[in-house]
């Protein structure tokens, strides 16, 4: 693809969702946008006019002159704009057979349709926002909850990317210091303080430690929390299967890009997307209870599951399933079910920390075990103002600069030479780069240099 020839063109797309809608949008971008807006547009003649302003006008066809609709047109000149460049969006009406029209007449008078992600990238090509951020848009844009949402907009905000650019001037600085060794090698000398230099490390791998570790709740957040009910039959598995999505059913969708075996039911607790796998099994099951679904196939679930609902009915206690779910304790709730029966011992069992006591019939208890589980899997982490990495490549980058920061750390305990410590450092800020998309290091280190030290003045 030639990058350079494409971000010449004036892109235009329709901006709104497809179907009917009170209004829709074209958003024209590029050096040409607004000429060739005014080919198409009978109102003001938009060259003229400042950016940020609002004309009302009509859209006219190329081709034989006559009105497509009634539009109101936005202007924003670049730098101001979402990508950077000269933008101009048509608010139409909202037709799809109308929104075809004004594309049509905006392709014949010379813009070329966007390709998917084009609006975006061509930000991130123009220095509006780093590829993080680039990225967080379409998270945004997918997300559907409020988790998802905020984790997005963190990240948009540029929340993460400050952080991560922190931590880059940090080791740039000392980088700067060591390679400034590299020039004076004959004289034997050390710029850069060892003993400072090793906190700086270990400052920068417990930041990035916490960033990794975040990333198990950003993976929460973006993919929710896949939930396990197990139970002998008869526990009340399909009774709070049904309490629980009664009340809090969510919009189940899918998530472009992700694979799903089946659509599962999901709940959702505070923002959080909790999953119920094979509630088929458990509906099917209350046909047929005994055989159809095998202990195997319960292990299986328990296995996959981050959360596991381990449900034993106060009257009939069984010791069979409970251990085979030993392994999983730590992502186990016990919950007990049935306790309208009895009473008496329930609140000595939801005092226990991975116990709570319910009746889901009577639908008691069940506020407190959604409590429950959104602590046991969120805890405080959600509550704290840090970044949280929900990103594969993010995290993957993260793991190789951790990496190299373990690898400067055993330079240093084996008295390596800045040249030596210089690869590895390089190496750490490539990574850090890579999440940004801003790799050119060299330069940056050449800058930190010559800014703070004056050499060659
Ligand atoms: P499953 O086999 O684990 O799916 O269990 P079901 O949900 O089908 O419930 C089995 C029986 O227990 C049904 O008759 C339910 O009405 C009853 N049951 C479920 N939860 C409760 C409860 O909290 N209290 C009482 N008294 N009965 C319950």
């Amino acid at each position: 693809m030639n990058m350079l020839s494409d971000l010449q063109d004036t892109i235009a797309a329709i901006a709104t969702p497809p179907g009917i809608g009170a209004i829709g949008v074209i958003r024209l971008s590029g050096a040409d946008a607004i000429a060739i807006a005014d080919k198409i547009f009978k109102g003001r003649k938009l060259s003229g006019q400042p950016t940020h302003t609002v004309h009302f006008g009509h859209i006219l066809s190329p081709g034989n002159g006559a009105i497509v609709d009634e539009v109101v047109v936005t202007l924003f000149r670049g730098p101001k704009s979402y990508t950077g460049e000269d933008v101009v969006e048509i608010s139409g009406h909202g037709s799809p057979f109308i929104l075809q029209k004004i594309m049509e007449a905006a392709t014949e008078a010379g813009a070329r349709p966007a390709k998917a992600g084009e609006y975006t990238q061509r930000a991130f090509l123009n220095g509006k926002m780093d590829l993080a951020q680039a990225e967080a848009v379409a998270d945004l844009i997918a997300a559907d909850s409020q988790a998802q949402q905020q984790a997005a907009l963190q990240q948009l905000r540029g929340g993460f990317s400050g952080d991560l650019a922190r931590l880059r001037d940090q080791l740039i600085n000392f980088a700067a210091l060591i390679e400034l060794e590299l020039d004076f090698s004959d004289e034997d000398v050390e710029f850069a303080d060892r003993e400072q230099f090793r906190d700086l490390i270990s400052h920068l791998k417990s930041q990035i430690s916490g960033l990794l570790n975040s990333f198990r709740l950003g993976n929460v957040i973006k993919n929710g929390v896949s939930v396990a009910i197990i139970g002998k039959p008869n526990a009340g598995k399909s009774t709070l299967l049904n309490v629980l999505l009664n009340e809090e059913r969510a919009i189940v969708s899918e998530i472009a890009g992700t694979t799903r075996d089946t659509i599962e039911e999901t709940l959702n607790i505070q923002g959080v997307l909790f999953r119920l796998i094979d509630t088929a099994g458990i509906r099917q099951h209350t046909t047929d209870r005994i055989e159809s679904i095998g202990i195997e196939r319960s292990r299986q679930n328990a296995e996959k599951a981050s959360l596991i609902l381990h449900l034993v009915d106060v009257t009939d206690p069984d010791t069979s399933v409970i251990e085979w779910l030993e392994p999983f304790v730590d992502k186990t709730i016990t919950v007990w079910n049935k306790t309208d029966r009895e009473e008496s011992h329930s609140s000595a069992i939801s005092d226990q920390r991975s116990a709570i006591a319910i009746s889901a019939k009577k639908n008691i208890g069940i506020e407190a075990l959604k409590h429950r589980m959104y602590e046991l899997v969120i805890g405080d982490t959600i509550k704290t103002e840090n970044s949280i990495v929900t990103n594969a490549r993010h995290y993957d980058a993260l793991l190789k600069m951790m990496d190299s920061l373990e690898a400067i750390d055993a330079g240093m305990s084996a008295g390596l030479t800045g040249d030596l410590l210089s690869i590895d450092i390089r190496r750490a800020l490539h990574y850090l780069g890579e999440i940004t998309g801003q790799v050119e290091v060299d330069r940056d280190i050449l800058g930190t240099i010559f800014g703070k030290f004056c050499i060659g003045k």
